[in-house]
């Protein structure tokens, strides 16, 4: 067991691996290729019982971990979305490890509290979100929707669901796009999978309005209580952007709670070009983005913004008498403001990437990754075996290859899928797909931390040298 005196000389290997690490990331595999229950059957049964060395466990870290981790801060990862990184967010972990706050309340660390508020507002404030609402870091976007949902679950049953129950009238709208954590919030919030109601969408991959509006006057018609609708700004599949203000017109108008899932591309918000696209979104109750996608945070890190935090902390405040203190009129207790009692001091994370960076930092990163996604399609539009299956947005595509005469859909699917297959086995690079109308669906994302357009070359070369080999 190691003691404090002993840091400067034990941290020297980890400092060195680190170092080693990041910069020769690109010599590893992207997508771990190990088979799986290796890595489970390489580690023994038991714990040692006697104290092991840090040279012996980190011996094994790089023979039995390593190859069983697929490397995300990779820059030819261009899979799902990103899980940004940073030499900021990295070293704000590290402080934040070694001091192992839990900020619960105010009181057990009243900076994190602080910076926290102060965080969200620095955000709001570049991404032109509404000056009135107010934020809180939550684990993950699948956490802040949940939270939306409870809070629009109270507010609907005038808070009689958090003591007698949830009703089982109420209904939640989204598209037919939007991510699982929508389905699994109505699940665990007792509201019911078959209360979601999927609305149709058009060519660009948004919600039609009036399909929302029928659904709800059908749903009204029947007895059934519209409790929330998630509108997605940059949905996973497809980067589908719902229309803010038409589908919060409806909401005001029915008296919805209405929540923007932005995880992603929120961070885009950061760039005032785009700040058209969020014409309407005052109508919103609440909000959410991760920082920990596309703004190089380590996960976890998801800001959650809200209109009206008094009901926020209605649905979820309990004051047993040991977390009673003096001071809780001018301070945020933000166990209150979700569903875990105790918290990281993730605000650090935002402090250091945020300064570290400065706005103009931030802006050219993600103007850098959309110009190469901009370079990355005009390289397919070149040729006439590829097809723009969506048209792109931020730094998304959304493509296939599709030779001409070659027009049997299922053929074309498994031949995309082959395709993929075969680059994501190569280690070279790492991609994932969406389906869209049937149509198997390759999708690059460059938005690594450290990506070049050298990767973004080697992108396209890899990709049509395995068109060759595959087909
Ligand atoms: C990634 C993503 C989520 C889920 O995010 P977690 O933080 O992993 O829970 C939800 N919605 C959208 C649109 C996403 O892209």
């Amino acid at each position: 067991m190691l003691k404090p005196p002993q840091f400067s000389e034990e941290v020297k290997p980890i400092i060195d691996w680190i170092d080693k690490y990041l910069n020769n990331i690109e010599d590893y595999p992207v997508r771990s290729q190990v088979k799986p229950r290796e890595v489970f059957n390489s580690i023994p049964d038991q714990m040692p019982a006697k104290s092991q060395s840090i040279a012996s466990i980190m011996e094994d870290l790089d023979e039995k971990i390593i190859p069983g981790v697929t490397h995300w801060q990779h820059p030819n990862f261009h899979a799902y979305f990103p899980c940004g990184s940073s030499l900021e967010s990295i070293f704000a972990e590290m402080l934040m490890a070694t001091m192992g706050v839990q900020g619960m309340i105010w009181e057990t660390s009243p900076a994190a509290a602080e910076l926290e508020e102060k965080m969200l507002d620095w955000l709001k404030a570049a991404m032109n979100l509404p000056t009135s609402w107010k934020g809180v870091i939550q684990d993950s976007a699948s956490s802040s929707t949940l939270v939306a949902i409870l809070t629009a679950r109270e507010v609907k049953t005038n808070f009689e669901a958090n003591k007698k129950g949830v009703p089982n009238n109420l209904r939640i709208y989204c598209s037919e796009e939007v991510h699982s954590s929508i389905e699994k919030g109505a699940k665990i919030a007792g509201i019911g999978s078959d209360n979601v109601v999927k609305i149709k969408v058009d060519q660009n991959m948004a919600i039609i309005p009036a399909e929302l509006e029928k659904a709800v006057n059908n749903d009204l018609a029947h007895g059934l209580k519209p409790c929330c609708v998630v509108a997605g700004f940059g949905t996973t599949g497809t980067m589908g952007m719902d229309n803010i203000r038409a589908l919060g017109e409806i909401c005001q108008k029915h008296d919805i709670w209405y929540h923007v899932d932005a995880a992603y591309a929120g961070t885009a918000l950061l760039l005032p070009e785009y700040h058209w696209m969020i014409d309407g979104i005052d109508l919103a109750d609440s909000f959410v983005f991760n920082p920990h996608k596309w703004m190089f945070t380590n996960f976890d890190c998801s800001c959650y913004y809200v209109k009206d935090t008094a009901v926020l902390k209605k649905t979820f405040e309990i004051t047993p008498e040991y977390l009673k203190t003096n001071t809780e009129e001018h301070i945020n207790n933000y166990r209150d403001w979700g569903i875990p009692l105790g918290r990281r001091f993730r605000s650090l994370k935002l402090w250091f990437v945020m300064r570290g960076y400065g706005l103009e930092g931030l802006q050219a990163k993600l103007r850098n990754d959309i110009a190469l996604n901009t370079e990355f399609v005009n390289k397919l539009k070149q040729r006439n075996d590829f097809e723009i299956v969506v048209k792109p947005i931020f730094n998304m595509t959304c493509f296939r290859y599709k030779p001409e005469g070659f027009d049997n859909l299922e053929e074309l699917n498994q031949l995309n899928k082959a395709i993929k297959d075969h680059i994501n086995d190569t280690g070279q690079a790492y991609i994932t797909h969406t389906i869209v109308n049937g149509k198997y669906t390759l999708r690059f994302l460059p938005a690594a931390t450290y990506i070049e357009k050298r990767h973004v070359d080697d992108f396209y070369e890899l990709l049509v040298t395995t068109i060759l080999v595959v087909h």
